[in-house]
C-alpha cells in the first residue's frame, strides 16, 4: 500500500482553485521520490500494483456479494496519457463479469438529441459492479469548451461563462444523486507533460507496432494544449467534491500512474467496510439438509424384475 499521506497531495481539495502547473507530471523528480531512491520506487510500484490487483479481485467479489454499492471510475486525460493502459493493468485481475468499461467518443446524432448526461446515465454500473468511464460527461465541459462548434444543435454558438457554470452544476448534482444512492465515484486525471506527449507520439510514428495508435486529429488537439489545460483546471476547480473527488495523477511514468490509481481504488472500496452477507438460521438449516441429501448413500438398486 502507498502511504495515504503521500497520495493526499494528488487529491483536489474541494474549493481549491486548481493550477495544473503546481501538480507534478513526473513524481520521480519530487524531493520525496529522490529521498526514497528511483530504483526502490520502481520496484515498489510494481509490487503495489500486483498486491492491489489481487486485492481488487477479492474486493470486487465482496462488492458483488454485499450488493449495496457500485463503483464508478472516471478517467480523463490528454491524448497518449495512458488511459487505456492504466485501465487494462489495474483491472486485469478482476472478474470480467464484475466490471464494465465504456469508452465515450464523439456523440452520435441520437445522443446529441438528448440532454448531455443521457448517454452516460445509460451506462452506469449496476449495484455490486465496477463501471469504468474512459472519457465521460467531463468531455462535455472540456473538448466542447475548446471547440464550442462541436456542441451540437440547439446549443449556443458562443456559450458564455454561465453556460459552463450550469453544466458544472448539473454534473455536481448528478454526482450527488449517484453518491447518495450507493455509487462511489472516483475521478482520475492522468496528468501528462507536453514533452512526454511528444515523445509518445513520436514513438507511435516510429514503431510500426504502434502506428495504429496514431491519429492526426491528436496532433491538431495538441495545438490547443493551453486551452485544454485551462478547461481541465476550470472543471476540477468546479467539480472536485468530498463525495466525488478529483485525483491529479502524475502520468509521465506509466508504472507510477498505474500503482497510484490501483491503490486509490482499493483503499476507497476497503474503506466501505463491506462484509459478506450473514447466513440466516433458515438458510443454515437448508444448507445442512442439502448436505445430508448429497452425502446420503445411494439405495442399492433392486435386482431386475424378471421380464414377463
Ligand atoms: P485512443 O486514442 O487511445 O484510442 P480516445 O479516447 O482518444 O482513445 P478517440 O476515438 O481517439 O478515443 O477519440 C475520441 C474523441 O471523442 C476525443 O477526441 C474526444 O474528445 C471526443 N469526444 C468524447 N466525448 C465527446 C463529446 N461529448 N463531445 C465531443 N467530442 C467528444
Ligand atoms: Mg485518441
Amino acid at each position: 500500500m502507498i502511504n495515504p499521506k503521500l497520495l493526499k497531495q494528488f487529491i483536489v481539495e474541494p474549493g481549491t482553485e486548481v493550477d495544473l502547473k503546481r501538480y507534478p507530471t513526473d513524481w520521480m523528480e519530487s524531493d520525496e521520490a529522490k529521498e526514497l531512491g528511483k530504483g526502490v520506487i520502481k520496484e515498489r510500484a510494481a509490487q503495489v500494483l500486483e498486491e492491489n490487483r489481487k486485492e481488487l479481485d477479492a474486493t470486487q467479489e465482496l462488492l458483488y456479494a454485499s450488493d449495496s454499492y457500485s463503483v464508478l471510475l472516471i478517467f480523463q486525460a490528454m491524448d497518449a496519457a495512458g488511459k487505456d493502459g492504466t485501465i487494462r493493468h489495474v483491472m486485469s485481475g478482476v472478474n470480467p463479469q464484475g466490471c464494465q468499461v465504456f469508452s465515450f467518443k464523439k456523440p452520435s446524432t441520437e445522443e446529441l438529441d438528448h440532454n448531455f448526461l443521457w448517454r452516460y446515465m445509460k451506462s452506469l454500473p449496476e449495484r455490486g459492479r465496477i463501471g469504468i468511464f474512459n472519457r465521460s460527461y467531463y468531455e462535455d465541459v472540456l473538448v466542447v469548451k475548446v471547440h464550442p462548434e462541436w456542441l451540437g444543435p440547439g446549443q449556443p454558438a458562443k456559450p458564455d461563462k454561465s453556460f459552463w457554470e450550469k453544466r458544472y452544476e448539473d454534473i455536481n448534482n448528478f454526482e450527488k444523486h449517484l453518491t447518495r444512492n450507493g455509487t462511489i465515484v472516483l475521478k482520475f486525471f492522468l496528468h501528462l507533460s507536453k514533452d512526454e506527449q511528444k515523445k509518445r507520439f513520436l514513438e507511435r510514428l516510429t514503431n510500426p507496432a504502434k502506428h495504429w495508435k496514431f491519429s492526426e486529429a491528436d496532433l491538431a488537439e495538441r495545438e490547443h494544449w493551453k486551452e485544454y489545460q485551462k478547461a481541465f483546471e476550470d472543471a476540477f476547480t468546479a467539480t472536485s467534491t468530498k463525495r466525488a473527488p478529483w485525483h491529479i495523477i502524475p502520468a509521465d511514468r506509466k508504472y507510477i500512474a498505474r500503482a497510484m490509481v490501483a491503490d486509490i481504488i482499493v483503499s476507497a472500496i476497503r474503506d466501505l467496510g463491506l462484509e459478506y452477507p450473514k447466513t440466516s438460521p433458515q438458510k443454515v438449516k437448508a444448507l445442512a439438509a442439502a448436505r445430508a441429501r448429497l452425502e446420503k448413500k445411494p439405495t442399492p438398486a433392486k435386482p431386475d424384475e424378471p421380464h414377463l
